[in-house]
């Protein structure tokens, strides 16, 4: 049995694990990012990994944007220490391996594709709603990343070109109407107010969730606008790129019905070509591991002789 290295970088968790080429892993380890060296915490990582094991025949990493491809850099926004961090480089000399380097949200969407809710789809984008919006995309069964690497930014696509001004600088971004912050902003601005429950409530989107499923009209509407402009984004990527599967995980997907109910709708509403009606929408089943499994594939993809 042979086996690959899936490395996955995020600004709160290091994961990593050798996984074989159907997907199973064999070790895993994780471990918090520290503020500063985290190339001695990822090593270190590495070592726990691999130490005494197989040895894995390439590396695939998933890493927080913006990255640029091109040169193998990453500059994660919450991770202050890496700014055009030449981390494909630093890898592929701490291990000898052909290393691959990825966006975290195009693992997402090529570890649902191979082993979670998309698996088996012709053409599928995934949706990474938390915090901001994150995406990728997998055409024809392979990544599409883009010249440097930042395909599938679909939470920055414009659903509104007179819309709200974005952070990106944009307008009208789908991010703006639908990530976590910004439904509960929105309901907040509408006369929203966590109900009470045993302990403080936060007023964030999983307050918002739970508000909406017990039918609190103003968070109902949050979510129905926030679904409105995912499906916006989503019958747009379909028509460019005749996408089939639309995966969605993120913390935000977890408010489940109060959000894929409303996007159904909403999809049928907006969508109108055939081949974009047909679209299916589906929940991440593999959730926070779905990154890593798609740096795994990303592995096995791009090392031919790794099989
Ligand atoms: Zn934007």
């Amino acid at each position: 049995m042979t086996y690959v290295l899936a490395i996955d970088i995020g600004g709160t968790k290091l994961a990593a694990a050798l996984v074989d080429e159907e997907g199973s892993v064999l070790r895993s380890g994780t471990r918090p990012t520290p503020r500063t060296d985290v190339m001695a915490a990822l090593a270190a990582l590495i070592a726990e990994v691999t130490e005494d094991g197989p040895p894995p025949q390439a590396v695939g990493i998933g890493c927080a944007g913006p990255l640029d491809l091109a040169t193998g850099t990453v500059s994660p926004v919450n991770m202050p220490s890496w700014r055009g961090f030449p981390l494909r480089e630093e890898v592929r000399k701490l291990t000898g391996l052909p290393t691959v380097l990825g966006g975290d949200a195009q693992c997402f969407a090529l570890g649902e594709h191979w082993l979670g809710a998309g698996r088996d789809s012709a053409s599928l984008l995934g949706i990474v709603v938390s915090t901001g919006i994150g995406g990728g995309l997998v055409i024809d069964g392979r990544p599409l990343p883009g010249p440097t690497g930042n395909a599938g930014h679909v939470g920055h696509m414009s659903i509104d070109p007179n819309g709200e001004r974005c952070e990106c600088g944009g307008r009208g971004c789908v991010e703006r109407y639908s990530s976590g912050p910004n439904l509960a902003r929105w309901a907040l601005e509408n006369g929203w107010s966590p109900a009470p429950g045993q302990s403080e409530q936060k007023a964030d989107a999983r307050a918002l969730a739970r508000d909406a499923a017990a039918g609190d009209p103003v968070a109902v509407a949050a979510f129905e606008r926030g679904a409105r402009a995912l499906a916006g984004m989503i019958a747009s990527t379909a028509a460019a790129v005749e996408i089939t599967t639309v995966v969605i995980g993120g913390g935000v997907s977890a408010a489940g019905k109060v959000l894929f109910d409303p996007l159904e709708r909403m999809l049928d509403d907006v969508a109108g070509l055939a081949f974009v009606r047909a679209v299916r929408v589906h929940q991440s089943t593999l959730g926070v591991h779905a990154a890593l499994a798609g740096a795994a594939r990303l592995a096995w993809q791009r090392t031919p002789t790794a099989h």
